[in-house]
C-alpha cells in the first residue's frame, strides 16, 4: 500500500499535506478518521461523509487491515447529522469500524485533542501519534487513497469551500492548479469588491490573493470583510504585535486557561511566553523552547485574549526562529494528564463562530457538480510537506490528465505530482508547472 499511495500523490489533504504513504506503520493499534473538519465555515468532510460513504468506509478499512490496526474510529461532530446517519446505514457492514460522535468544539480537528477525546490517550508533547499506537487520517485523504487502490486514480483534484462574502456559497471538486479567481467564479463571485482573501480556515488560514493556486492541501477560500477580526489581526507585523504585548498584556492567563495543549498537560502556557517577550526576558530559555507545543489553534488570540493581542502570531514566529536557527523540538516530558477543568473549558464551536463575526457566514455551502472545464492550471513543485518535485516534462510536452509530472528526489520524503488536466506543457519554472489544454 505505501508504493501505491507513493505512486497516487496521496498526501495528507487537510491539513499541511503530510505524505501518506509514510505515516503508515505496524505499530498502530488504532486508526481515526478525523472528520471534524476543525475549522468553522469549512463544508468538505461532512459532505464527503455523505456523498461518497462507502468509499470512505471501504477506505478506512484498506488502513486498518494494511496496518494490521485493531480497530478504526470514525470520528465525527455532533452536528453533522446527514453524514452521522450515513455512517450508521452502513458501519455494520466494516466490522473493526466504530462511530465515535464528536462535541462540536474548537478544535476538535487537532491530532492530539482528536486522539484524547476519542481514546483517552495523551500524545506527549512534541510526539507524534505512532507514540501512543494511533494514526489519524483526513476524510478526503481516505478517499484519495481509496480511488488509487480501487481505480488507479492519481491525486489530481481536490475538494474545496468557497465561503463568506460570495453569492453562492460552494464546495467544489476542482483540478490541482486552478486559480483562486476561478474558485470565486464557481461561488457566484464577489458580494462586496473590497473583500480580503483567505486561503483557509478563519483561525489558521492566511491572507491570499486571486490569482493563487489550489494545492493538494487547499481546504477553503474565505472571502471575508476587512475590518473582520480575522482579517485585521493577519495584517499587524510582529513587530507591533510585540509594542502591543508590552502595553497591554494584563497576564490574565485567559489564553493558557483555554489552550487546548496546556489542558492536555503540555508545558505551553501563553501567557508566561507574553510575560517574557513583552519585558525582553531571557532567563528562563523553557518558555520560548515551548513554543513548539504550541499548534497554532489561535484560541488564544481570536477568542481568549480580551485585549486583542496576538499571542500565536508571536508564538509562530518563535517557532519559525528557532528552527531556522537549527533548535531543535525539546524531549521534556509533559504531566501526562489532563487539566481536570478541560471538559468546562473546551470551547463551543458556535461560541467561536459568533466571537469571530462569521455568524452570517455559517451557512450551508453545499456540493456542486459538473463544474465544467479548465483551461489552465499551474501546479507547484511544493504541494506538501517534504521535499519539492523535481519535473520530468518540458516545455512541448502534450500530457493526459493523471499523467506523471514530477517525482520526489531519490529517498526524500514526498509524493509523485501528476498533470490535472490533458493539454500542453507551456511552462516550467524553477517552482511549478504550467498546462493548457
Ligand atoms: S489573554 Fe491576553 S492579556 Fe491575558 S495573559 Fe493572555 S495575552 Fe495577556
Ligand atoms: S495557538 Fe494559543 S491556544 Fe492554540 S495551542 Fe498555541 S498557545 Fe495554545
Amino acid at each position: 500500500m505505501k508504493q501505491v499511495l507513493f505512486e497516487g500523490g496521496v498526501v495528507g489533504a487537510g491539513g499541511a499535506g503530510f505524505p501518506t504513504y509514510a505515516k503508515l506503520s505496524e505499530q498502530a493499534s488504532t486508526v481515526i478518521l478525523n472528520g471534524s473538519e476543525c475549522e468553522p465555515l469549512i463544508k468538505v468532510d461532512r459532505q464527503l461523509m455523505n456523498d461518497y460513504v462507502k468509499e470512505v468506509l471501504s477506505g478506512m478499512m484498506m488502513f486498518v487491515e494494511a496496518m494490521n490496526a485493531d480497530e478504526g474510529i470514525i470520528a465525527v461532530k455532533k452536528s453533522y447529522t446527514t453524514a452521522i446517519e450515513a455512517i450508521r446505514f452502513h458501519l455494520g457492514e466494516y466490522k473493526k469500524l466504530r462511530l465515535h460522535v464528536l462535541p462540536d468544539i474548537y478544535p476538535a480537528g487537532d491530532e492530539v485533542v482528536l486522539i484524547y477525546e476519542t481514546t483517552g490517550k495523551i500524545v506527549p508533547q512534541g510526539k507524534i501519534p505512532i507514540t501512543v499506537g494511533c494514526v489519524v487520517v483526513n476524510v478526503e485523504t481516505v478517499l484519495n487513497a481509496y480511488r488509487k487502490i480501487t481505480e488507479n486514480r492519481n491525486v489530481t483534484t481536490k475538494f474545496v469551500t468557497i465561503a463568506g462574502e460570495v453569492k453562492n456559497p460552494v464546495t467544489v471538486e476542482v483540478p490541482i492548479g486552478i486559480t483562486v479567481r476561478e474558485l470565486i467564479d464557481l461561488a457566484g463571485g464577489l458580494t462586496r469588491e473590497d473583500s480580503v482573501l483567505i486561503m483557509g480556515g478563519p483561525m489558521t488560514g492566511n491572507i491570499t490573493s486571486m490569482n493563487a493556486v489550489v494545492t493538494k492541501t487547499t481546504k477553503a477560500v474565505l472571502v471575508l470583510p476587512p475590518n473582520s477580526p480575522t482579517v485585521s489581526k493577519r495584517q499587524h507585523n510582529a513587530k507591533m504585535d510585540i509594542r502591543n504585548a508590552m502595553s497591554a498584556c494584563s497576564q490574565c492567563q485567559n489564553c493558557t486557561a483555554v489552550c487546548p495543549r496546556a489542558l492536555l498537560g503540555h508545558s505551553i502556557k501563553p501567557h508566561e511566553f507574553m510575560r517574557s517577550i513583552a519585558n525582553g526576558i531571557t532567563s528562563n530559555v523553557d518558555t520560548y523552547l515551548n513554543s513548539f507545543f504550541c499548534c497554532s489553534c489561535g484560541l488564544c488570540e481570536f477568542y481568549a485574549c480580551h485585549q486583542d493581542l496576538s499571542p500565536r502570531r508571536l508564538l509562530d514566529a518563535c517557532k519559525a526562529g528557532l528552527r531556522s536557527n537549527g533548535v531543535k523540538i525539546p524531549d521534556t516530558p509533559d504531566k501526562g494528564v489532563a487539566n481536570r477543568m478541560r471538559e468546562e473549558r473546551r470551547i463551543p464551536e458556535h461560541r467561536l463562530v459568533n466571537k469571530l463575526g462569521l455568524h452570517k457566514y455559517d451557512i450551508p455551502a453545499p456540493m456542486m457538480q459538473g463544474i465544467g472545464v479548465f483551461k489552465q492550471v499551474q501546479l507547484n513543485f511544493r504541494q506538501n510537506i517534504g521535499a519539492p518535485v523535481q519535473p520530468c516534462v518540458k516545455p512541448g510536452d502534450m500530457v493526459a490528465e493523471g499523467q506523471l509530472i514530477g517525482t520526489p528526489p531519490e529517498g526524500a520524503l514526498g509524493v509523485y505530482l501528476h498533470a490535472s488536466i490533458s493539454g500542453m506543457v507551456t511552462e516550467v519554472t524553477d517552482s511549478y508547472i504550467t498546462i493548457k489544454q
